[in-house]
């Protein structure tokens, strides 16, 4: 078995087996994690293996937002009200074009029972809501805003509740050790609890095939070896996205070529290619998150400009839709305007992104001045504050729809912050999967013995993004995955949601 070579493997060539499970799940990330626990309840053995020296993945370094709703103990608690009909109608307007509206009709009817089983498993959420913009709370307040429900267009079509969810973390550092790591510790230690074993540095590279086209192993390459693992029930792919592999985003997401970020360089796409040696089919291959690297609280209050000069989105919505209104539909061409006061507030503001409060490119003494600086068209940059301005003596923005706490008329001395290019992403696209979590091959039928979850399939995102959705649909559909591979059995007439209403005894 080489390194590079992408193929699926018959079980008859596979004379030894090294490891052998009930359910062996490939990546010990957020989706690997949720995945190997449910397993585990459902009866079966598992084995986790995983590429790294640890379990983690980006899940790990992640922010910790898990996207949850409906009317959860936390939003209660702090005062928000919420239903899965708005959290849906929300994540089919927001995520799309094109979602998955099985998954998120499923992911939103039992949201509030997923954060009672993250709860369970010994995730905690503090009692406090972050008000302010910003990319994440700076301190271990549980609930935020963290897709742009509260701002235009959103706002006024669908009841606006928080559904960012955040572990609750002491010891926060932004990037090294968030609620991301207080996510996963705690389900680590369920899953230990559970007798789930776990392999370390090893690289899960294709799947073994017996005749009947069942998946029932995995080969991986550990220190320079070949080693096999047998699935007696199933295989878990949960190796995370493609963002890392290069030939992959160049054909599928090219505007994020070059640009990956909030990923880890594991996500090389593996899984992906492993299922698509099989006939897998996938779903959204250019769908991208795309983060905007200037923090929201200077965002807010300044207006945001394109190379013409013009606004294109209101400011106060989350960052993530601003990245990808920027990348996708300005060029990666972007000045936010701001004046000296509104510069001085927003800097002083608490942010858990100080690095992404910017100082100033340019700075006039007039709007014109400023125009001829940054190399605006003659009167673009005059025109829109001219017309922003307007308005914002009244307190309104009829343009975009920015909220009334934001709006303020721009004043002198003036200047600009050069967000041209600050983008970058990871992707979204993955193996198409049903809301059981099983593979489905280009047939439209699912694979035998192969089940997936996190960044390695299309998930509830389509096109759009809200932060949360990937811990989110990561851990859901992870917990789907571990049941429905643990109740797999040679009867493929059985649907593993059947099995779900009436569980078979397993062994
Ligand atoms: C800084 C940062 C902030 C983020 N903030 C948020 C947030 O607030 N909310 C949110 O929803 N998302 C956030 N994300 C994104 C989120 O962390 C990921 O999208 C999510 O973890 C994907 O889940 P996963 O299980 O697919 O992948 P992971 O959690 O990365 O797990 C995949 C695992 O598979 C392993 N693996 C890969 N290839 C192989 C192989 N060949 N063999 C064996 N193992 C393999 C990897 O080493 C890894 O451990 C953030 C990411 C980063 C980096």
């Amino acid at each position: 078995m080489s390194d590079a070579k992408i193929t699926q493997i018959s079980a008859k060539d596979v004379n030894d087996w090294d490891f052998e499970a009930d359910v062996v799940v490939a990546g010990y990330g957020i989706a690997g994690v949720s995945a190997a626990i449910e397993a585990a309840r459902s009866g079966a053995e598992v084995l986790v293996l995983e590429r790294s020296a640890g379990w983690g993945g980006a899940a790990s370094m992640a922010g910790g937002f898990i996207y949850l709703g409906g009317g959860t103990p936390l939003q209660k608690a702090l005062g928000f009200h919420d239903t899965p009909e708005n959290m849906k109608a929300f994540m089919k307007a927001a995520l799309g074009p094109g979602t998955d509206e099985d998954k998120i009709d499923v992911y939103c009817d039992e949201s509030v029972d997923h954060y009672n089983w993250l709860l369970d498993a010994g995730v905690s959420f503090k009692e406090s809501y972050w008000g302010q913009p910003g990319w994440e709370p700076p301190y271990d307040d549980g609930l935020m805003y963290s897709g742009g429900e509260n701002a235009a267009p959103f706002c006024s079509l669908i009841p606006p509740a928080p559904r960012g969810h955040v572990p609750q973390m002491s010891t926060k550092r932004t990037g090294e050790q968030g609620g991301g790591y207080m996510l996963m510790k705690p389900l680590v230690e369920t899953a230990e609890k559970l007798g789930v074993h776990a392999e370390y540095d090893l690289r899960v590279q294709s799947l073994v095939v017996d005749d009947a086209g069942r998946v029932v192993g995995v080969a991986s390459r550990r220190y320079g070896k070949d080693v096999y693992a047998k699935a007696r029930r199933g295989v878990v792919l949960a190796m995370g996205s493609f963002a890392y592999n290069e030939d992959m985003v160049r054909q599928n997401a090219p505007r994020i070529f070059g640009h990956p970020a909030a990923s880890i360089e594991a996500h090389d796409g593996r899984a992906i290619q492993m299922g698509q040696a099989l006939g897998a089919e996938t779903a959204h291959m250019d769908a991208t998150e795309v983060a905007f690297f200037c923090d929201p609280q200077l965002l807010v209050r300044g207006i945001l400009v394109n190379a013409r000069g013009q606004r294109y989105i209101t400011e106060d919505t989350y960052p993530g839709r601003i990245g990808q209104a920027t990348l996708f539909h300005q060029d990666n061409q972007a000045f936010l305007i701001i004046d000296e006061a509104a510069f001085d507030e927003g800097f002083a503001s608490e942010s858990a992104t100080p690095e992404l409060l910017l100082q100033p490119t340019w700075v006039g003494e007039t709007t014109g001045d400023l125009e001829v600086e940054i190399g605006l068209p003659a009167g673009s940059l005059q025109s829109t504050v001219e017309l922003y301005n307007r308005h914002a003596a009244e307190g309104s923005d009829p343009l975009l729809g920015k909220n009334p706490r934001w709006v303020k008329p721009l004043g002198t001395p003036i200047a600009a912050i050069d967000l041209r290019g600050r983008t970058g992403g990871f992707t979204l696209g993955g193996l198409r999967t049903d809301v059981d979590s099983r593979v489905l091959h280009v047939s439209g039928n699912p694979i035998p013995g192969l089940f997936a979850a996190g960044r390695c399939t299309s998930g509830v995102c389509a096109g759009g993004y809200a932060s949360g959705t990937s811990l989110g649909d990561g851990s859901f559909f992870g917990r789907r995955a571990g049941v429905s591979a643990a109740q797999e059995t040679n009867d493929h007439q059985v649907t593993a949601s059947a099995r779900r209403a009436n569980p078979m005894p397993l062994g």
